[in-house]
C-alpha cells in the first residue's frame, strides 16, 4: 500500500517536501493554517543550489526577474548616491524573483490538478501529534468548520515556518531551539519605482544597526526592506507600526527613505517581525520531520533559506526512493546530507548581516570601507561611471 504523509505549511519548504515525496511514491496530503494561498511577497535571490533544486523539481514554470539595467545605489550620511555591491553582486551568481514566483511554480505541480498533485486542505492546522511504532496520529483542527478530528499518517512534515507547531508539538518549546537576534525586519512591494531612480535600481540606505533597502527587478515594481537593531523584541509589536519605524529611520532624511516609508503607511502585504535562527540537533524523531525554517531557519541575512527550503524538498524524496522500506535510515541520510550546507550557511548569516545592516559603528565604517573598495575591484564599473556616480546627485535631480 502507497505510504501517506502529512506536510503541514503550503510554503516553499512544504512544496519542494510534496513533490519530492510524491516522486518517492508517497500519497501527500498538505495543511496549511491560513484559508487560501498567499501571493507576493518579498525579493528573495536563490543561489545556484536553489536553482538546481528547483530543476530537481521540475519548476520549469518559474519566473526570475533579474534586474538587467539596474544599478545598486548606496546612500551615503549626506544623502548622496553612489554605486554599490548588491545582493546580486554577490559570489555566486544569485538569481532575483520574489517569493511568491517560487511558490506559483511550486503550486503549479502540487495543484490537485498538477503532475504532482496532492490534496491541499486550507484552514487547518495540527493541535495534537502522537507517535506510534507503525503509525503517527495527528488531531487536525479545521478552523472553518470548528471541527477537529484524529487521522493516521505513515509520516509528519512539519514545513510550518519559523514558528512551528509541529516543532513545538513533537520537539519542544520554541525558546529550546529559537535564538533571538535583537533585530526587526519589514518587508513590502512597493507600489512603483523610486522617484528620480531607475525602474530597476536597487537602494541602500545603511547606518549602524538600521538599514533600508530597495530592490529593484525586473516585469514588477521594487521590493523594500526596513531592518534595525532592538533590545526589547516584544515591545516592537506594540502601537503604530509606521510611527514606530519613522522614529527609526528618523535621521536618513532622504526623499527615497520617505518614499518608502510612505509607502508602507498605504501597504496591506507587509511582512513585519522579529529575526531568529532555528538551532536543532535533531531534525526528525521516529515519524516527524521538521523541513525549511521550522528546522533549520537561515533568516533574511543569509539570503538562502528559500535555496535550502528547495534542497531539503528534492533531497527529501531522493532519500525516500533510496530506502523505500527504511524510514529511520531514510531520514538520517537526509540530515547527513543537508546539514552541513545548514551549519555553514548559519554561520555565514551574521558576517552577511553586517554588510546587510551593519550591528555597531566601527562595523558600519569598515562595511562602507570594503564596499568603496569592492565597487572599485568590480568589473563592469569603470572609472568614468565611478567618477560620475562619486558627484553629488542632487534630491529629485
Ligand atoms: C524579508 C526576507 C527576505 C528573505 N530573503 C531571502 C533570499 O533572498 N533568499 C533566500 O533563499 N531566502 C530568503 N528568505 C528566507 C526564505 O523566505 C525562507 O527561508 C523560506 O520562505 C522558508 O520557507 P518555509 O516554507 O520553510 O516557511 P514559510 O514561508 O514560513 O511557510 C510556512 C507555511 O506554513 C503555514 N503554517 C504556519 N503554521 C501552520 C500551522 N500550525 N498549520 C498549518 N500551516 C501552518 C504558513 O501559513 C505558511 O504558509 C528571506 C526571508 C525574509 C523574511
Amino acid at each position: 500500500m502507497q505510504k501517506r504523509a502529512l506536510i503541514v505549511g503550503l510554503g516553499v519548504a512544504g512544496m519542494s517536501a510534496a513533490i519530492g515525496l510524491r516522486r518517492a511514491g508517497w500519497t501527500a496530503v498538505i495543511v496549511e493554517r491560513a484559508p487560501g494561498r498567499r501571493t507576493g511577497g518579498y525579493f528573495v535571490n536563490l543561489m545556484p543550489e536553489g536553482m538546481r533544486a528547483a530543476q530537481d523539481l521540475g519548476l520549469d514554470t518559474l519566473h526570475t526577474r533579474d534586474p538587467e539595467r539596474g544599478t545598486t545605489w548606496e546612500l551615503n550620511r549626506r544623502g548622496h548616491r553612489r554605486p554599490a555591491v548588491g545582493w546580486l553582486d554577490l559570489p555566486g551568481r544569485p538569481t532575483a524573483m520574489v517569493r511568491g514566483d517560487v511558490e506559483a511554480a511550486l503550486w503549479q505541480r502540487i495543484r490537485p490538478d498538477g503532475e504532482d498533485g496532492v490534496e491541499v486542505r486550507f484552514a487547518t492546522a495540527p493541535v495534537g501529534i502522537a507517535e506510534g511504532d507503525t503509525s503517527v496520529e495527528v488531531v487536525l483542527e479545521d478552523a472553518s468548520a470548528g471541527r477537529r478530528h484524529r487521522e493516521s499518517f505513515d509520516l509528519v512534515v512539519g514545513a510550518d515556518g519559523l514558528r512551528s507547531t509541529v516543532r513545538r508539538l513533537a520537539f519542544g518549546p520554541d525558546e529550546r531551539f529559537m535564538t533571538t537576534w535583537n533585530a526587526m525586519i519589514c518587508a513590502f512591494p512597493l507600489p512603483g519605482r523610486l522617484p528620480s531612480f531607475g525602474a530597476q535600481d536597487s537602494l541602500v540606505s545603511a547606518r549602524a544597526g538600521r538599514a533600508v533597502w530597495v530592490f529593484g527587478l525586473a516585469d514588477r515594481a521594487p521590493t523594500a526592506l526596513l531592518t534595525y537593531r532592538a533590545k526589547d523584541i516584544g515591545a516592537q509589536f506594540t502601537g503604530n507600526r509606521t510611527e514606530r519605524l519613522r522614529a527609526v529611520f528618523d535621521d536618513m532624511d532622504h526623499p527615497a527613505v520617505r518614499h518608502v516609508l510612505d509607502a508602507l503607511a498605504g501597504t496591506t502585504d507587509c511582512l513585519f517581525d522579529s529575526v531568529h535562527q532555528v538551532r536543532m540537533d535533531r531534525w526528525h524523531t521516529g515519524r516527524v520531520v521538521l523541513a525549511g525554517d521550522a528546522a533549520w531557519c537561515l533568516n533574511l541575512f543569509s539570503g538562502m533559506g528559500t535555496t535550502a527550503a528547495l534542497a531539503g524538498g528534492a533531497e527529501l524524496g531522493r532519500v525516500l526512493a533510496e530506502h523505500p522500506g527504511d524510514l529511520a535510515a531514510a531520514l538520517t541520510a537526509w540530515e547527513g546530507r543537508l546539514r552541513p550546507f545548514v551549519t555553514t550557511h548559519q554561520r555565514l548569516a551574521r558576517l552577511k548581516q553586517q554588510w546587510f545592516m551593519p550591528t555597531h559603528r566601527v562595523s558600519a565604517v569598515v562595511r562602507a570601507l570594503v564596499l568603496r573598495l569592492a565597487v572599485g575591484a568590480r568589473s563592469g564599473v569603470t572609472e568614468a561611471r565611478l567618477l560620475r556616480a562619486a558627484a553629488p546627485v542632487p534630491d529629485g535631480a
